[in-house]
């Protein structure tokens, strides 16, 4: 027997109204790319965004249509993506840092009509232009007055949305209509496009909008440094609207002084980004001796979360809170948000368990299988390669010719992981990262977090090279801190003391700078070819 409730389909933009009905007073704060402090009401957004959509049905935009955009977490980008959902098209989010192959590998891929552009991005979008197969309409992310040369025909978002009517009625469609695109990195071949559905995204909010997820609240005020160029500034965009929190976007100002002095002047209770951009940030502070007065909470992932940041931010009384997920989960799969029992550990048991990545979101299953396929347990202990399914979880990548799920329906995450009983789930690699020494298996993530505590170590990364006898060892390659010169020998040392004795790193190598991806995470390939024939000593 069917149920007898209305069947209405789950649309970003019920999320919006949400937000305008109840939190209509609530701020959207933006360091914009022209300078100044621009801020205005979700109430001001929703009209803009309305505005914006009558200018893209004008302009012909029709459903289905991608509509690139290329940009900072601004105010605008946020209309953006509410607007070009709105009306039933798809916005394609391209990552700057992809380098321009990628760029226009992706533009092209995805077959974008119109592309939007934030002014910074003005040499990279020119560069690109003459080889744009699909691209016809070109708009700066700004007003007439900041417009920048350009060769092509270019109008400015403010000039196309100025003459709209703030009145516009959304239509209704089919909850798994697309409504956005982003591409994986492409660390390892071509990007491949993920085409989130109205759906998976509307049940994300709801998911991560729950107090005992993230406890976000009404009235916090949230900076995403996480971008929107990526993996939907982790559905920020999303979940503050639904929530009633204050947004603050940081445009391009993602160094530690900016950042710093957007926590402070905006009263920034709680942020999300990568560990990079919170370990910059914490050297800033260390060298101004400046504190974080207004904020509580900072969700870290795209990478993992070390020791050395958790008690870094400690002294700030600020609480790391791990989240692990990926572009191909929307991204958001599990968060490690510690019950009040654990907080209350000893350090070092909390410090172990919220070094892991944390628990599924609701609608999340997570499962690890050995090689062979066969499922292994939830012990803590065992590990395996992660597969996950759930409602915003890919079925498939766009435009592509071979399915991405196992015959049973789970989606391959590609990173090795242990989930113990109690949900928590830890990874210790990526698949094709694991060290694989005799017949065991090294986490290259224990061994970096552990050398991180140590007070010169400003980066850290490791990788398995070649041992004749055991196959691969770990290589612990180092960029000390400014201004400090520790050897070798006493990172070793300082390392060794606290890891087991099978994950020792066999050598300990100095470098400038670790180099780092397109999303901030250590480039392990780019690591591998720098120490290509590595010998280690015997
Ligand atoms: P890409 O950078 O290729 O676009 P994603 O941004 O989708 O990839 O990153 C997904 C991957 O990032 C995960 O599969 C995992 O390996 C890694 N990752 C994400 N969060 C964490 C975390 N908290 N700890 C360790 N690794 C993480």
């Amino acid at each position: 027997m069917k149920g007898l409730m209305m069947d209405r389909p789950l649309l970003t933009t019920e999320i919006l109204k949400h937000a305008v009905r109840n939190y209509r007073h609530t701020e959207i704060i933006t360091r914009t790319v022209e300078g100044p402090i621009h801020r205005y009401t979700f109430s001001d957004s929703e009209k803009r965004i309305k505005k914006l959509a009558n200018a893209l049905v004008k302009m012909g935009v029709k459903p289905g249509m991608r509509v690139g955009v290329i940009g900072w977490n601004t105010y605008r980008q946020f209309e953006l993506y509410y607007a070009i959902g709105g009306i039933g098209a798809v916005c394609h989010t391209i990552n700057p840092r992809l380098g321009p192959e990628n760029a226009l590998y992706v533009i092209n891929h995805a077959e974008d009509d119109i592309l939007f552009f934030d002014t910074t991005f003005t040499t990279l979008v020119a560069q690109l232009a003459p080889n744009l197969n699909t691209v016809k309409t070109f708009f700066a992310l700004t007003d007439k007055h900041h417009a920048p040369d350009f060769d092509a025909p270019l109008l400015t978002y403010e000039e196309l949305i100025a003459p709209e009517s703030d009145h516009f009625v959304w239509p209704e469609f089919d909850e798994n209509t697309a409504v956005a695109l982003c591409y994986t990195s492409g660390t390892t071949g071509l990007p491949k496009g993920v085409l989130y559905s109205h759906r998976a995204l509307v049940l994300q909010t709801l998911a991560t909008s729950s107090a005992s997820i993230l406890s976000y609240r009404e009235g916090d005020v949230i900076l995403p440094v996480v971008p929107m160029f990526h993996v939907n500034a982790w559905n920020m965009p999303y979940s503050c609207p639904m929530i009633g929190c204050s947004l603050v976007f940081p445009g391009p100002g993602l160094d530690g002084e900016s950042l710093s002095e957007l926590f402070e002047t905006e009263k920034v209770t709680h942020a999300l980004g990568v560990p990079t951009v919170w370990l910059g940030l914490l050297q800033y502070l260390e060298k101004t001796g400046k504190s974080l007065p207004h904020l509580k909470s900072v969700l870290v992932g795209g990478s993992a979360l070390s020791e050395a940041l958790i008690r870094g931010f400690e002294k700030h009384d600020v609480e790391m809170i791990q989240g692990w997920g990926m572009t191909e989960m929307s991204p958001v799969g599990t968060i490690n948000a510690l019950s009040q029992e654990s907080k209350k550990l000893p350090d070092k048991e909390r410090y172990a368990l919220q070094l892991k990545q944390g628990r599924a979101l609701p609608f999340v299953d997570m499962r690890i299988v050995g090689d062979d396929g066969a499922v292994l347990p939830n012990d803590g202990e065992t590990t395996g390669n992660l597969q996950v399914r759930g409602f915003w979880i890919i079925a498939n990548y766009y435009k592509a010719d071979k399915e991405t799920v196992t015959e049973d329906g789970w989606f391959d995450t590609g990173d090795v992981a242990a989930i113990d009983e109690d949900g928590y789930m830890q990874i210790t690699d990526r698949s094709k990262d694991v060290i694989k020494s005799g017949g065991e298996w090294i986490s290259s993530i224990d061994i970096e977090n552990a050398a991180l505590l140590h007070p010169g170590v400003a980066q850290a990364g490791v990788i398995g090279v070649y041992h004749p006898k055991w196959q691969e060892r770990p290589l612990l390659v180092v960029a000390k801190k400014e201004g400090q010169n520790p050897s070798a020998e006493d990172i070793s040392a300082f390392v060794n003391e606290r890891l087991a004795k099978i994950a020792w790193p066999d050598a300990v190598e100095f470098v400038d700078e670790i180099p780092l991806g397109a999303t901030g995470k250590i480039l392990k390939t780019r690591l591998r070819e720098m120490f290509k024939g590595y010998e280690l000593p015997v």
